[in-house]
């Protein structure tokens, strides 16, 4: 069953560069006869609201898009995450972490030449804390230790079919390691960061094809291997091109001016947006 999803984050209004992700993947739910569903991503509470959520909602329909079955809300699914992070945690896989964002900027203010300092998730964590053994009641957040996990289970390639990376992808630690790092798997303020839970997410709702944005492809090898150690399937990729303004720039949340409800509200059709990003 070909299974996809869109999962916005209620943080904000949705723009062009969301309209077409959306219509990305609901086109080719249809077209497949597929199932597409729509997945509130809602983790980060300091920043999701429940009104951005109401908008999503009025967006998508006004667009013309329906989705399948109920909306999940990742914050509805804690104790998941919660599990999930066990697992990794009893394989010994994982370590507290205490350090500041600050600590984490002054421990990389004398970078090493020819290694990159910032990966999928900003900064590369210089490892200060994987060796000290932390109470978790000390740590700001918790971490993959990617050494090991790598070690115990790292796949050997993932499969990606957008337009500008087709092809299969070689996975090897030491990419991850010098290019990732030890990523962030759950926050004091957050049950679960973004990669464990959207790996728990598609896994859970039996997605068989990720189709998001190529912003997202740089973290597609933290899911696959996440996956990997989790004992969960690895979904078909696809990561389509990004919707730029004219000036070449990304679309970002806070450009209002792009709004579907600005478009909307301006009397433009769904059609003359689906004109506008090329479908
Ligand atoms: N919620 C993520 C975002 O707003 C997308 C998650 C995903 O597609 O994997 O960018």
């Amino acid at each position: 069953m070909f299974r996809t999803r869109f999962a916005p984050s209620p943080t904000g209004p949705l723009h062009l560069g969301h309209a077409f992700s959306a219509w990305c993947a609901h086109d080719a739910a249809r077209a497949a006869g597929g199932e597409f569903l729509l997945r509130i991503d809602d983790l980060d509470q300091s920043r999701a609201r429940t009104h951005w959520e109401q908008q999503i909602y009025e967006d998508l329909t006004w667009l013309g898009i329906t989705w399948d079955g109920p909306v999940r809300r990742q914050s509805d699914h804690l104790d998941d995450y919660a599990e999930a992070l066990r697992k990794l945690e009893a394989r010994g896989l994982t370590y507290a972490c205490a350090c500041s964002r600050r600590d984490i900027e002054q421990a990389a203010d004398a970078p090493q030449e020819g290694v990159p300092t910032f990966g999928p998730d900003g900064r590369i964590y210089p490892g200060t804390c994987r060796t000290l053994a932390l109470p978790q009641t000390d740590a700001h957040c918790i971490r993959l230790d990617m050494a090991k996990a790598c070690t115990v289970g790292l796949p050997k390639s993932f499969h990606e079919t957008g337009q500008s990376r087709h092809g299969t992808h070689a996975l090897e630690a030491q990419t991850l390691l010098r290019s990732v790092g030890d990523v962030v798997l759950a926050r004091r303020s957050m049950a679960a960061a973004y990669h464990l839970a959207v790996v728990l997410d598609d896994s859970q709702t039996q997605i068989s094809h990720v189709i998001r944005g190529k912003d997202l492809f740089d973290a597609t090898p933290i899911h696959v291997l996440l996956q990997s150690l989790l004992g969960l399937s690895t979904p078909e990729y696809h990561h389509h091109d990004l919707v730029r303004d004219d000036a070449g720039k990304r679309l970002a949340k806070r450009d209002d001016a792009r709004a579907i409800a600005k478009y909307r509200a301006d009397g433009l059709t769904p059609q003359d947006l689906r004109t506008m990003v090329g479908l």
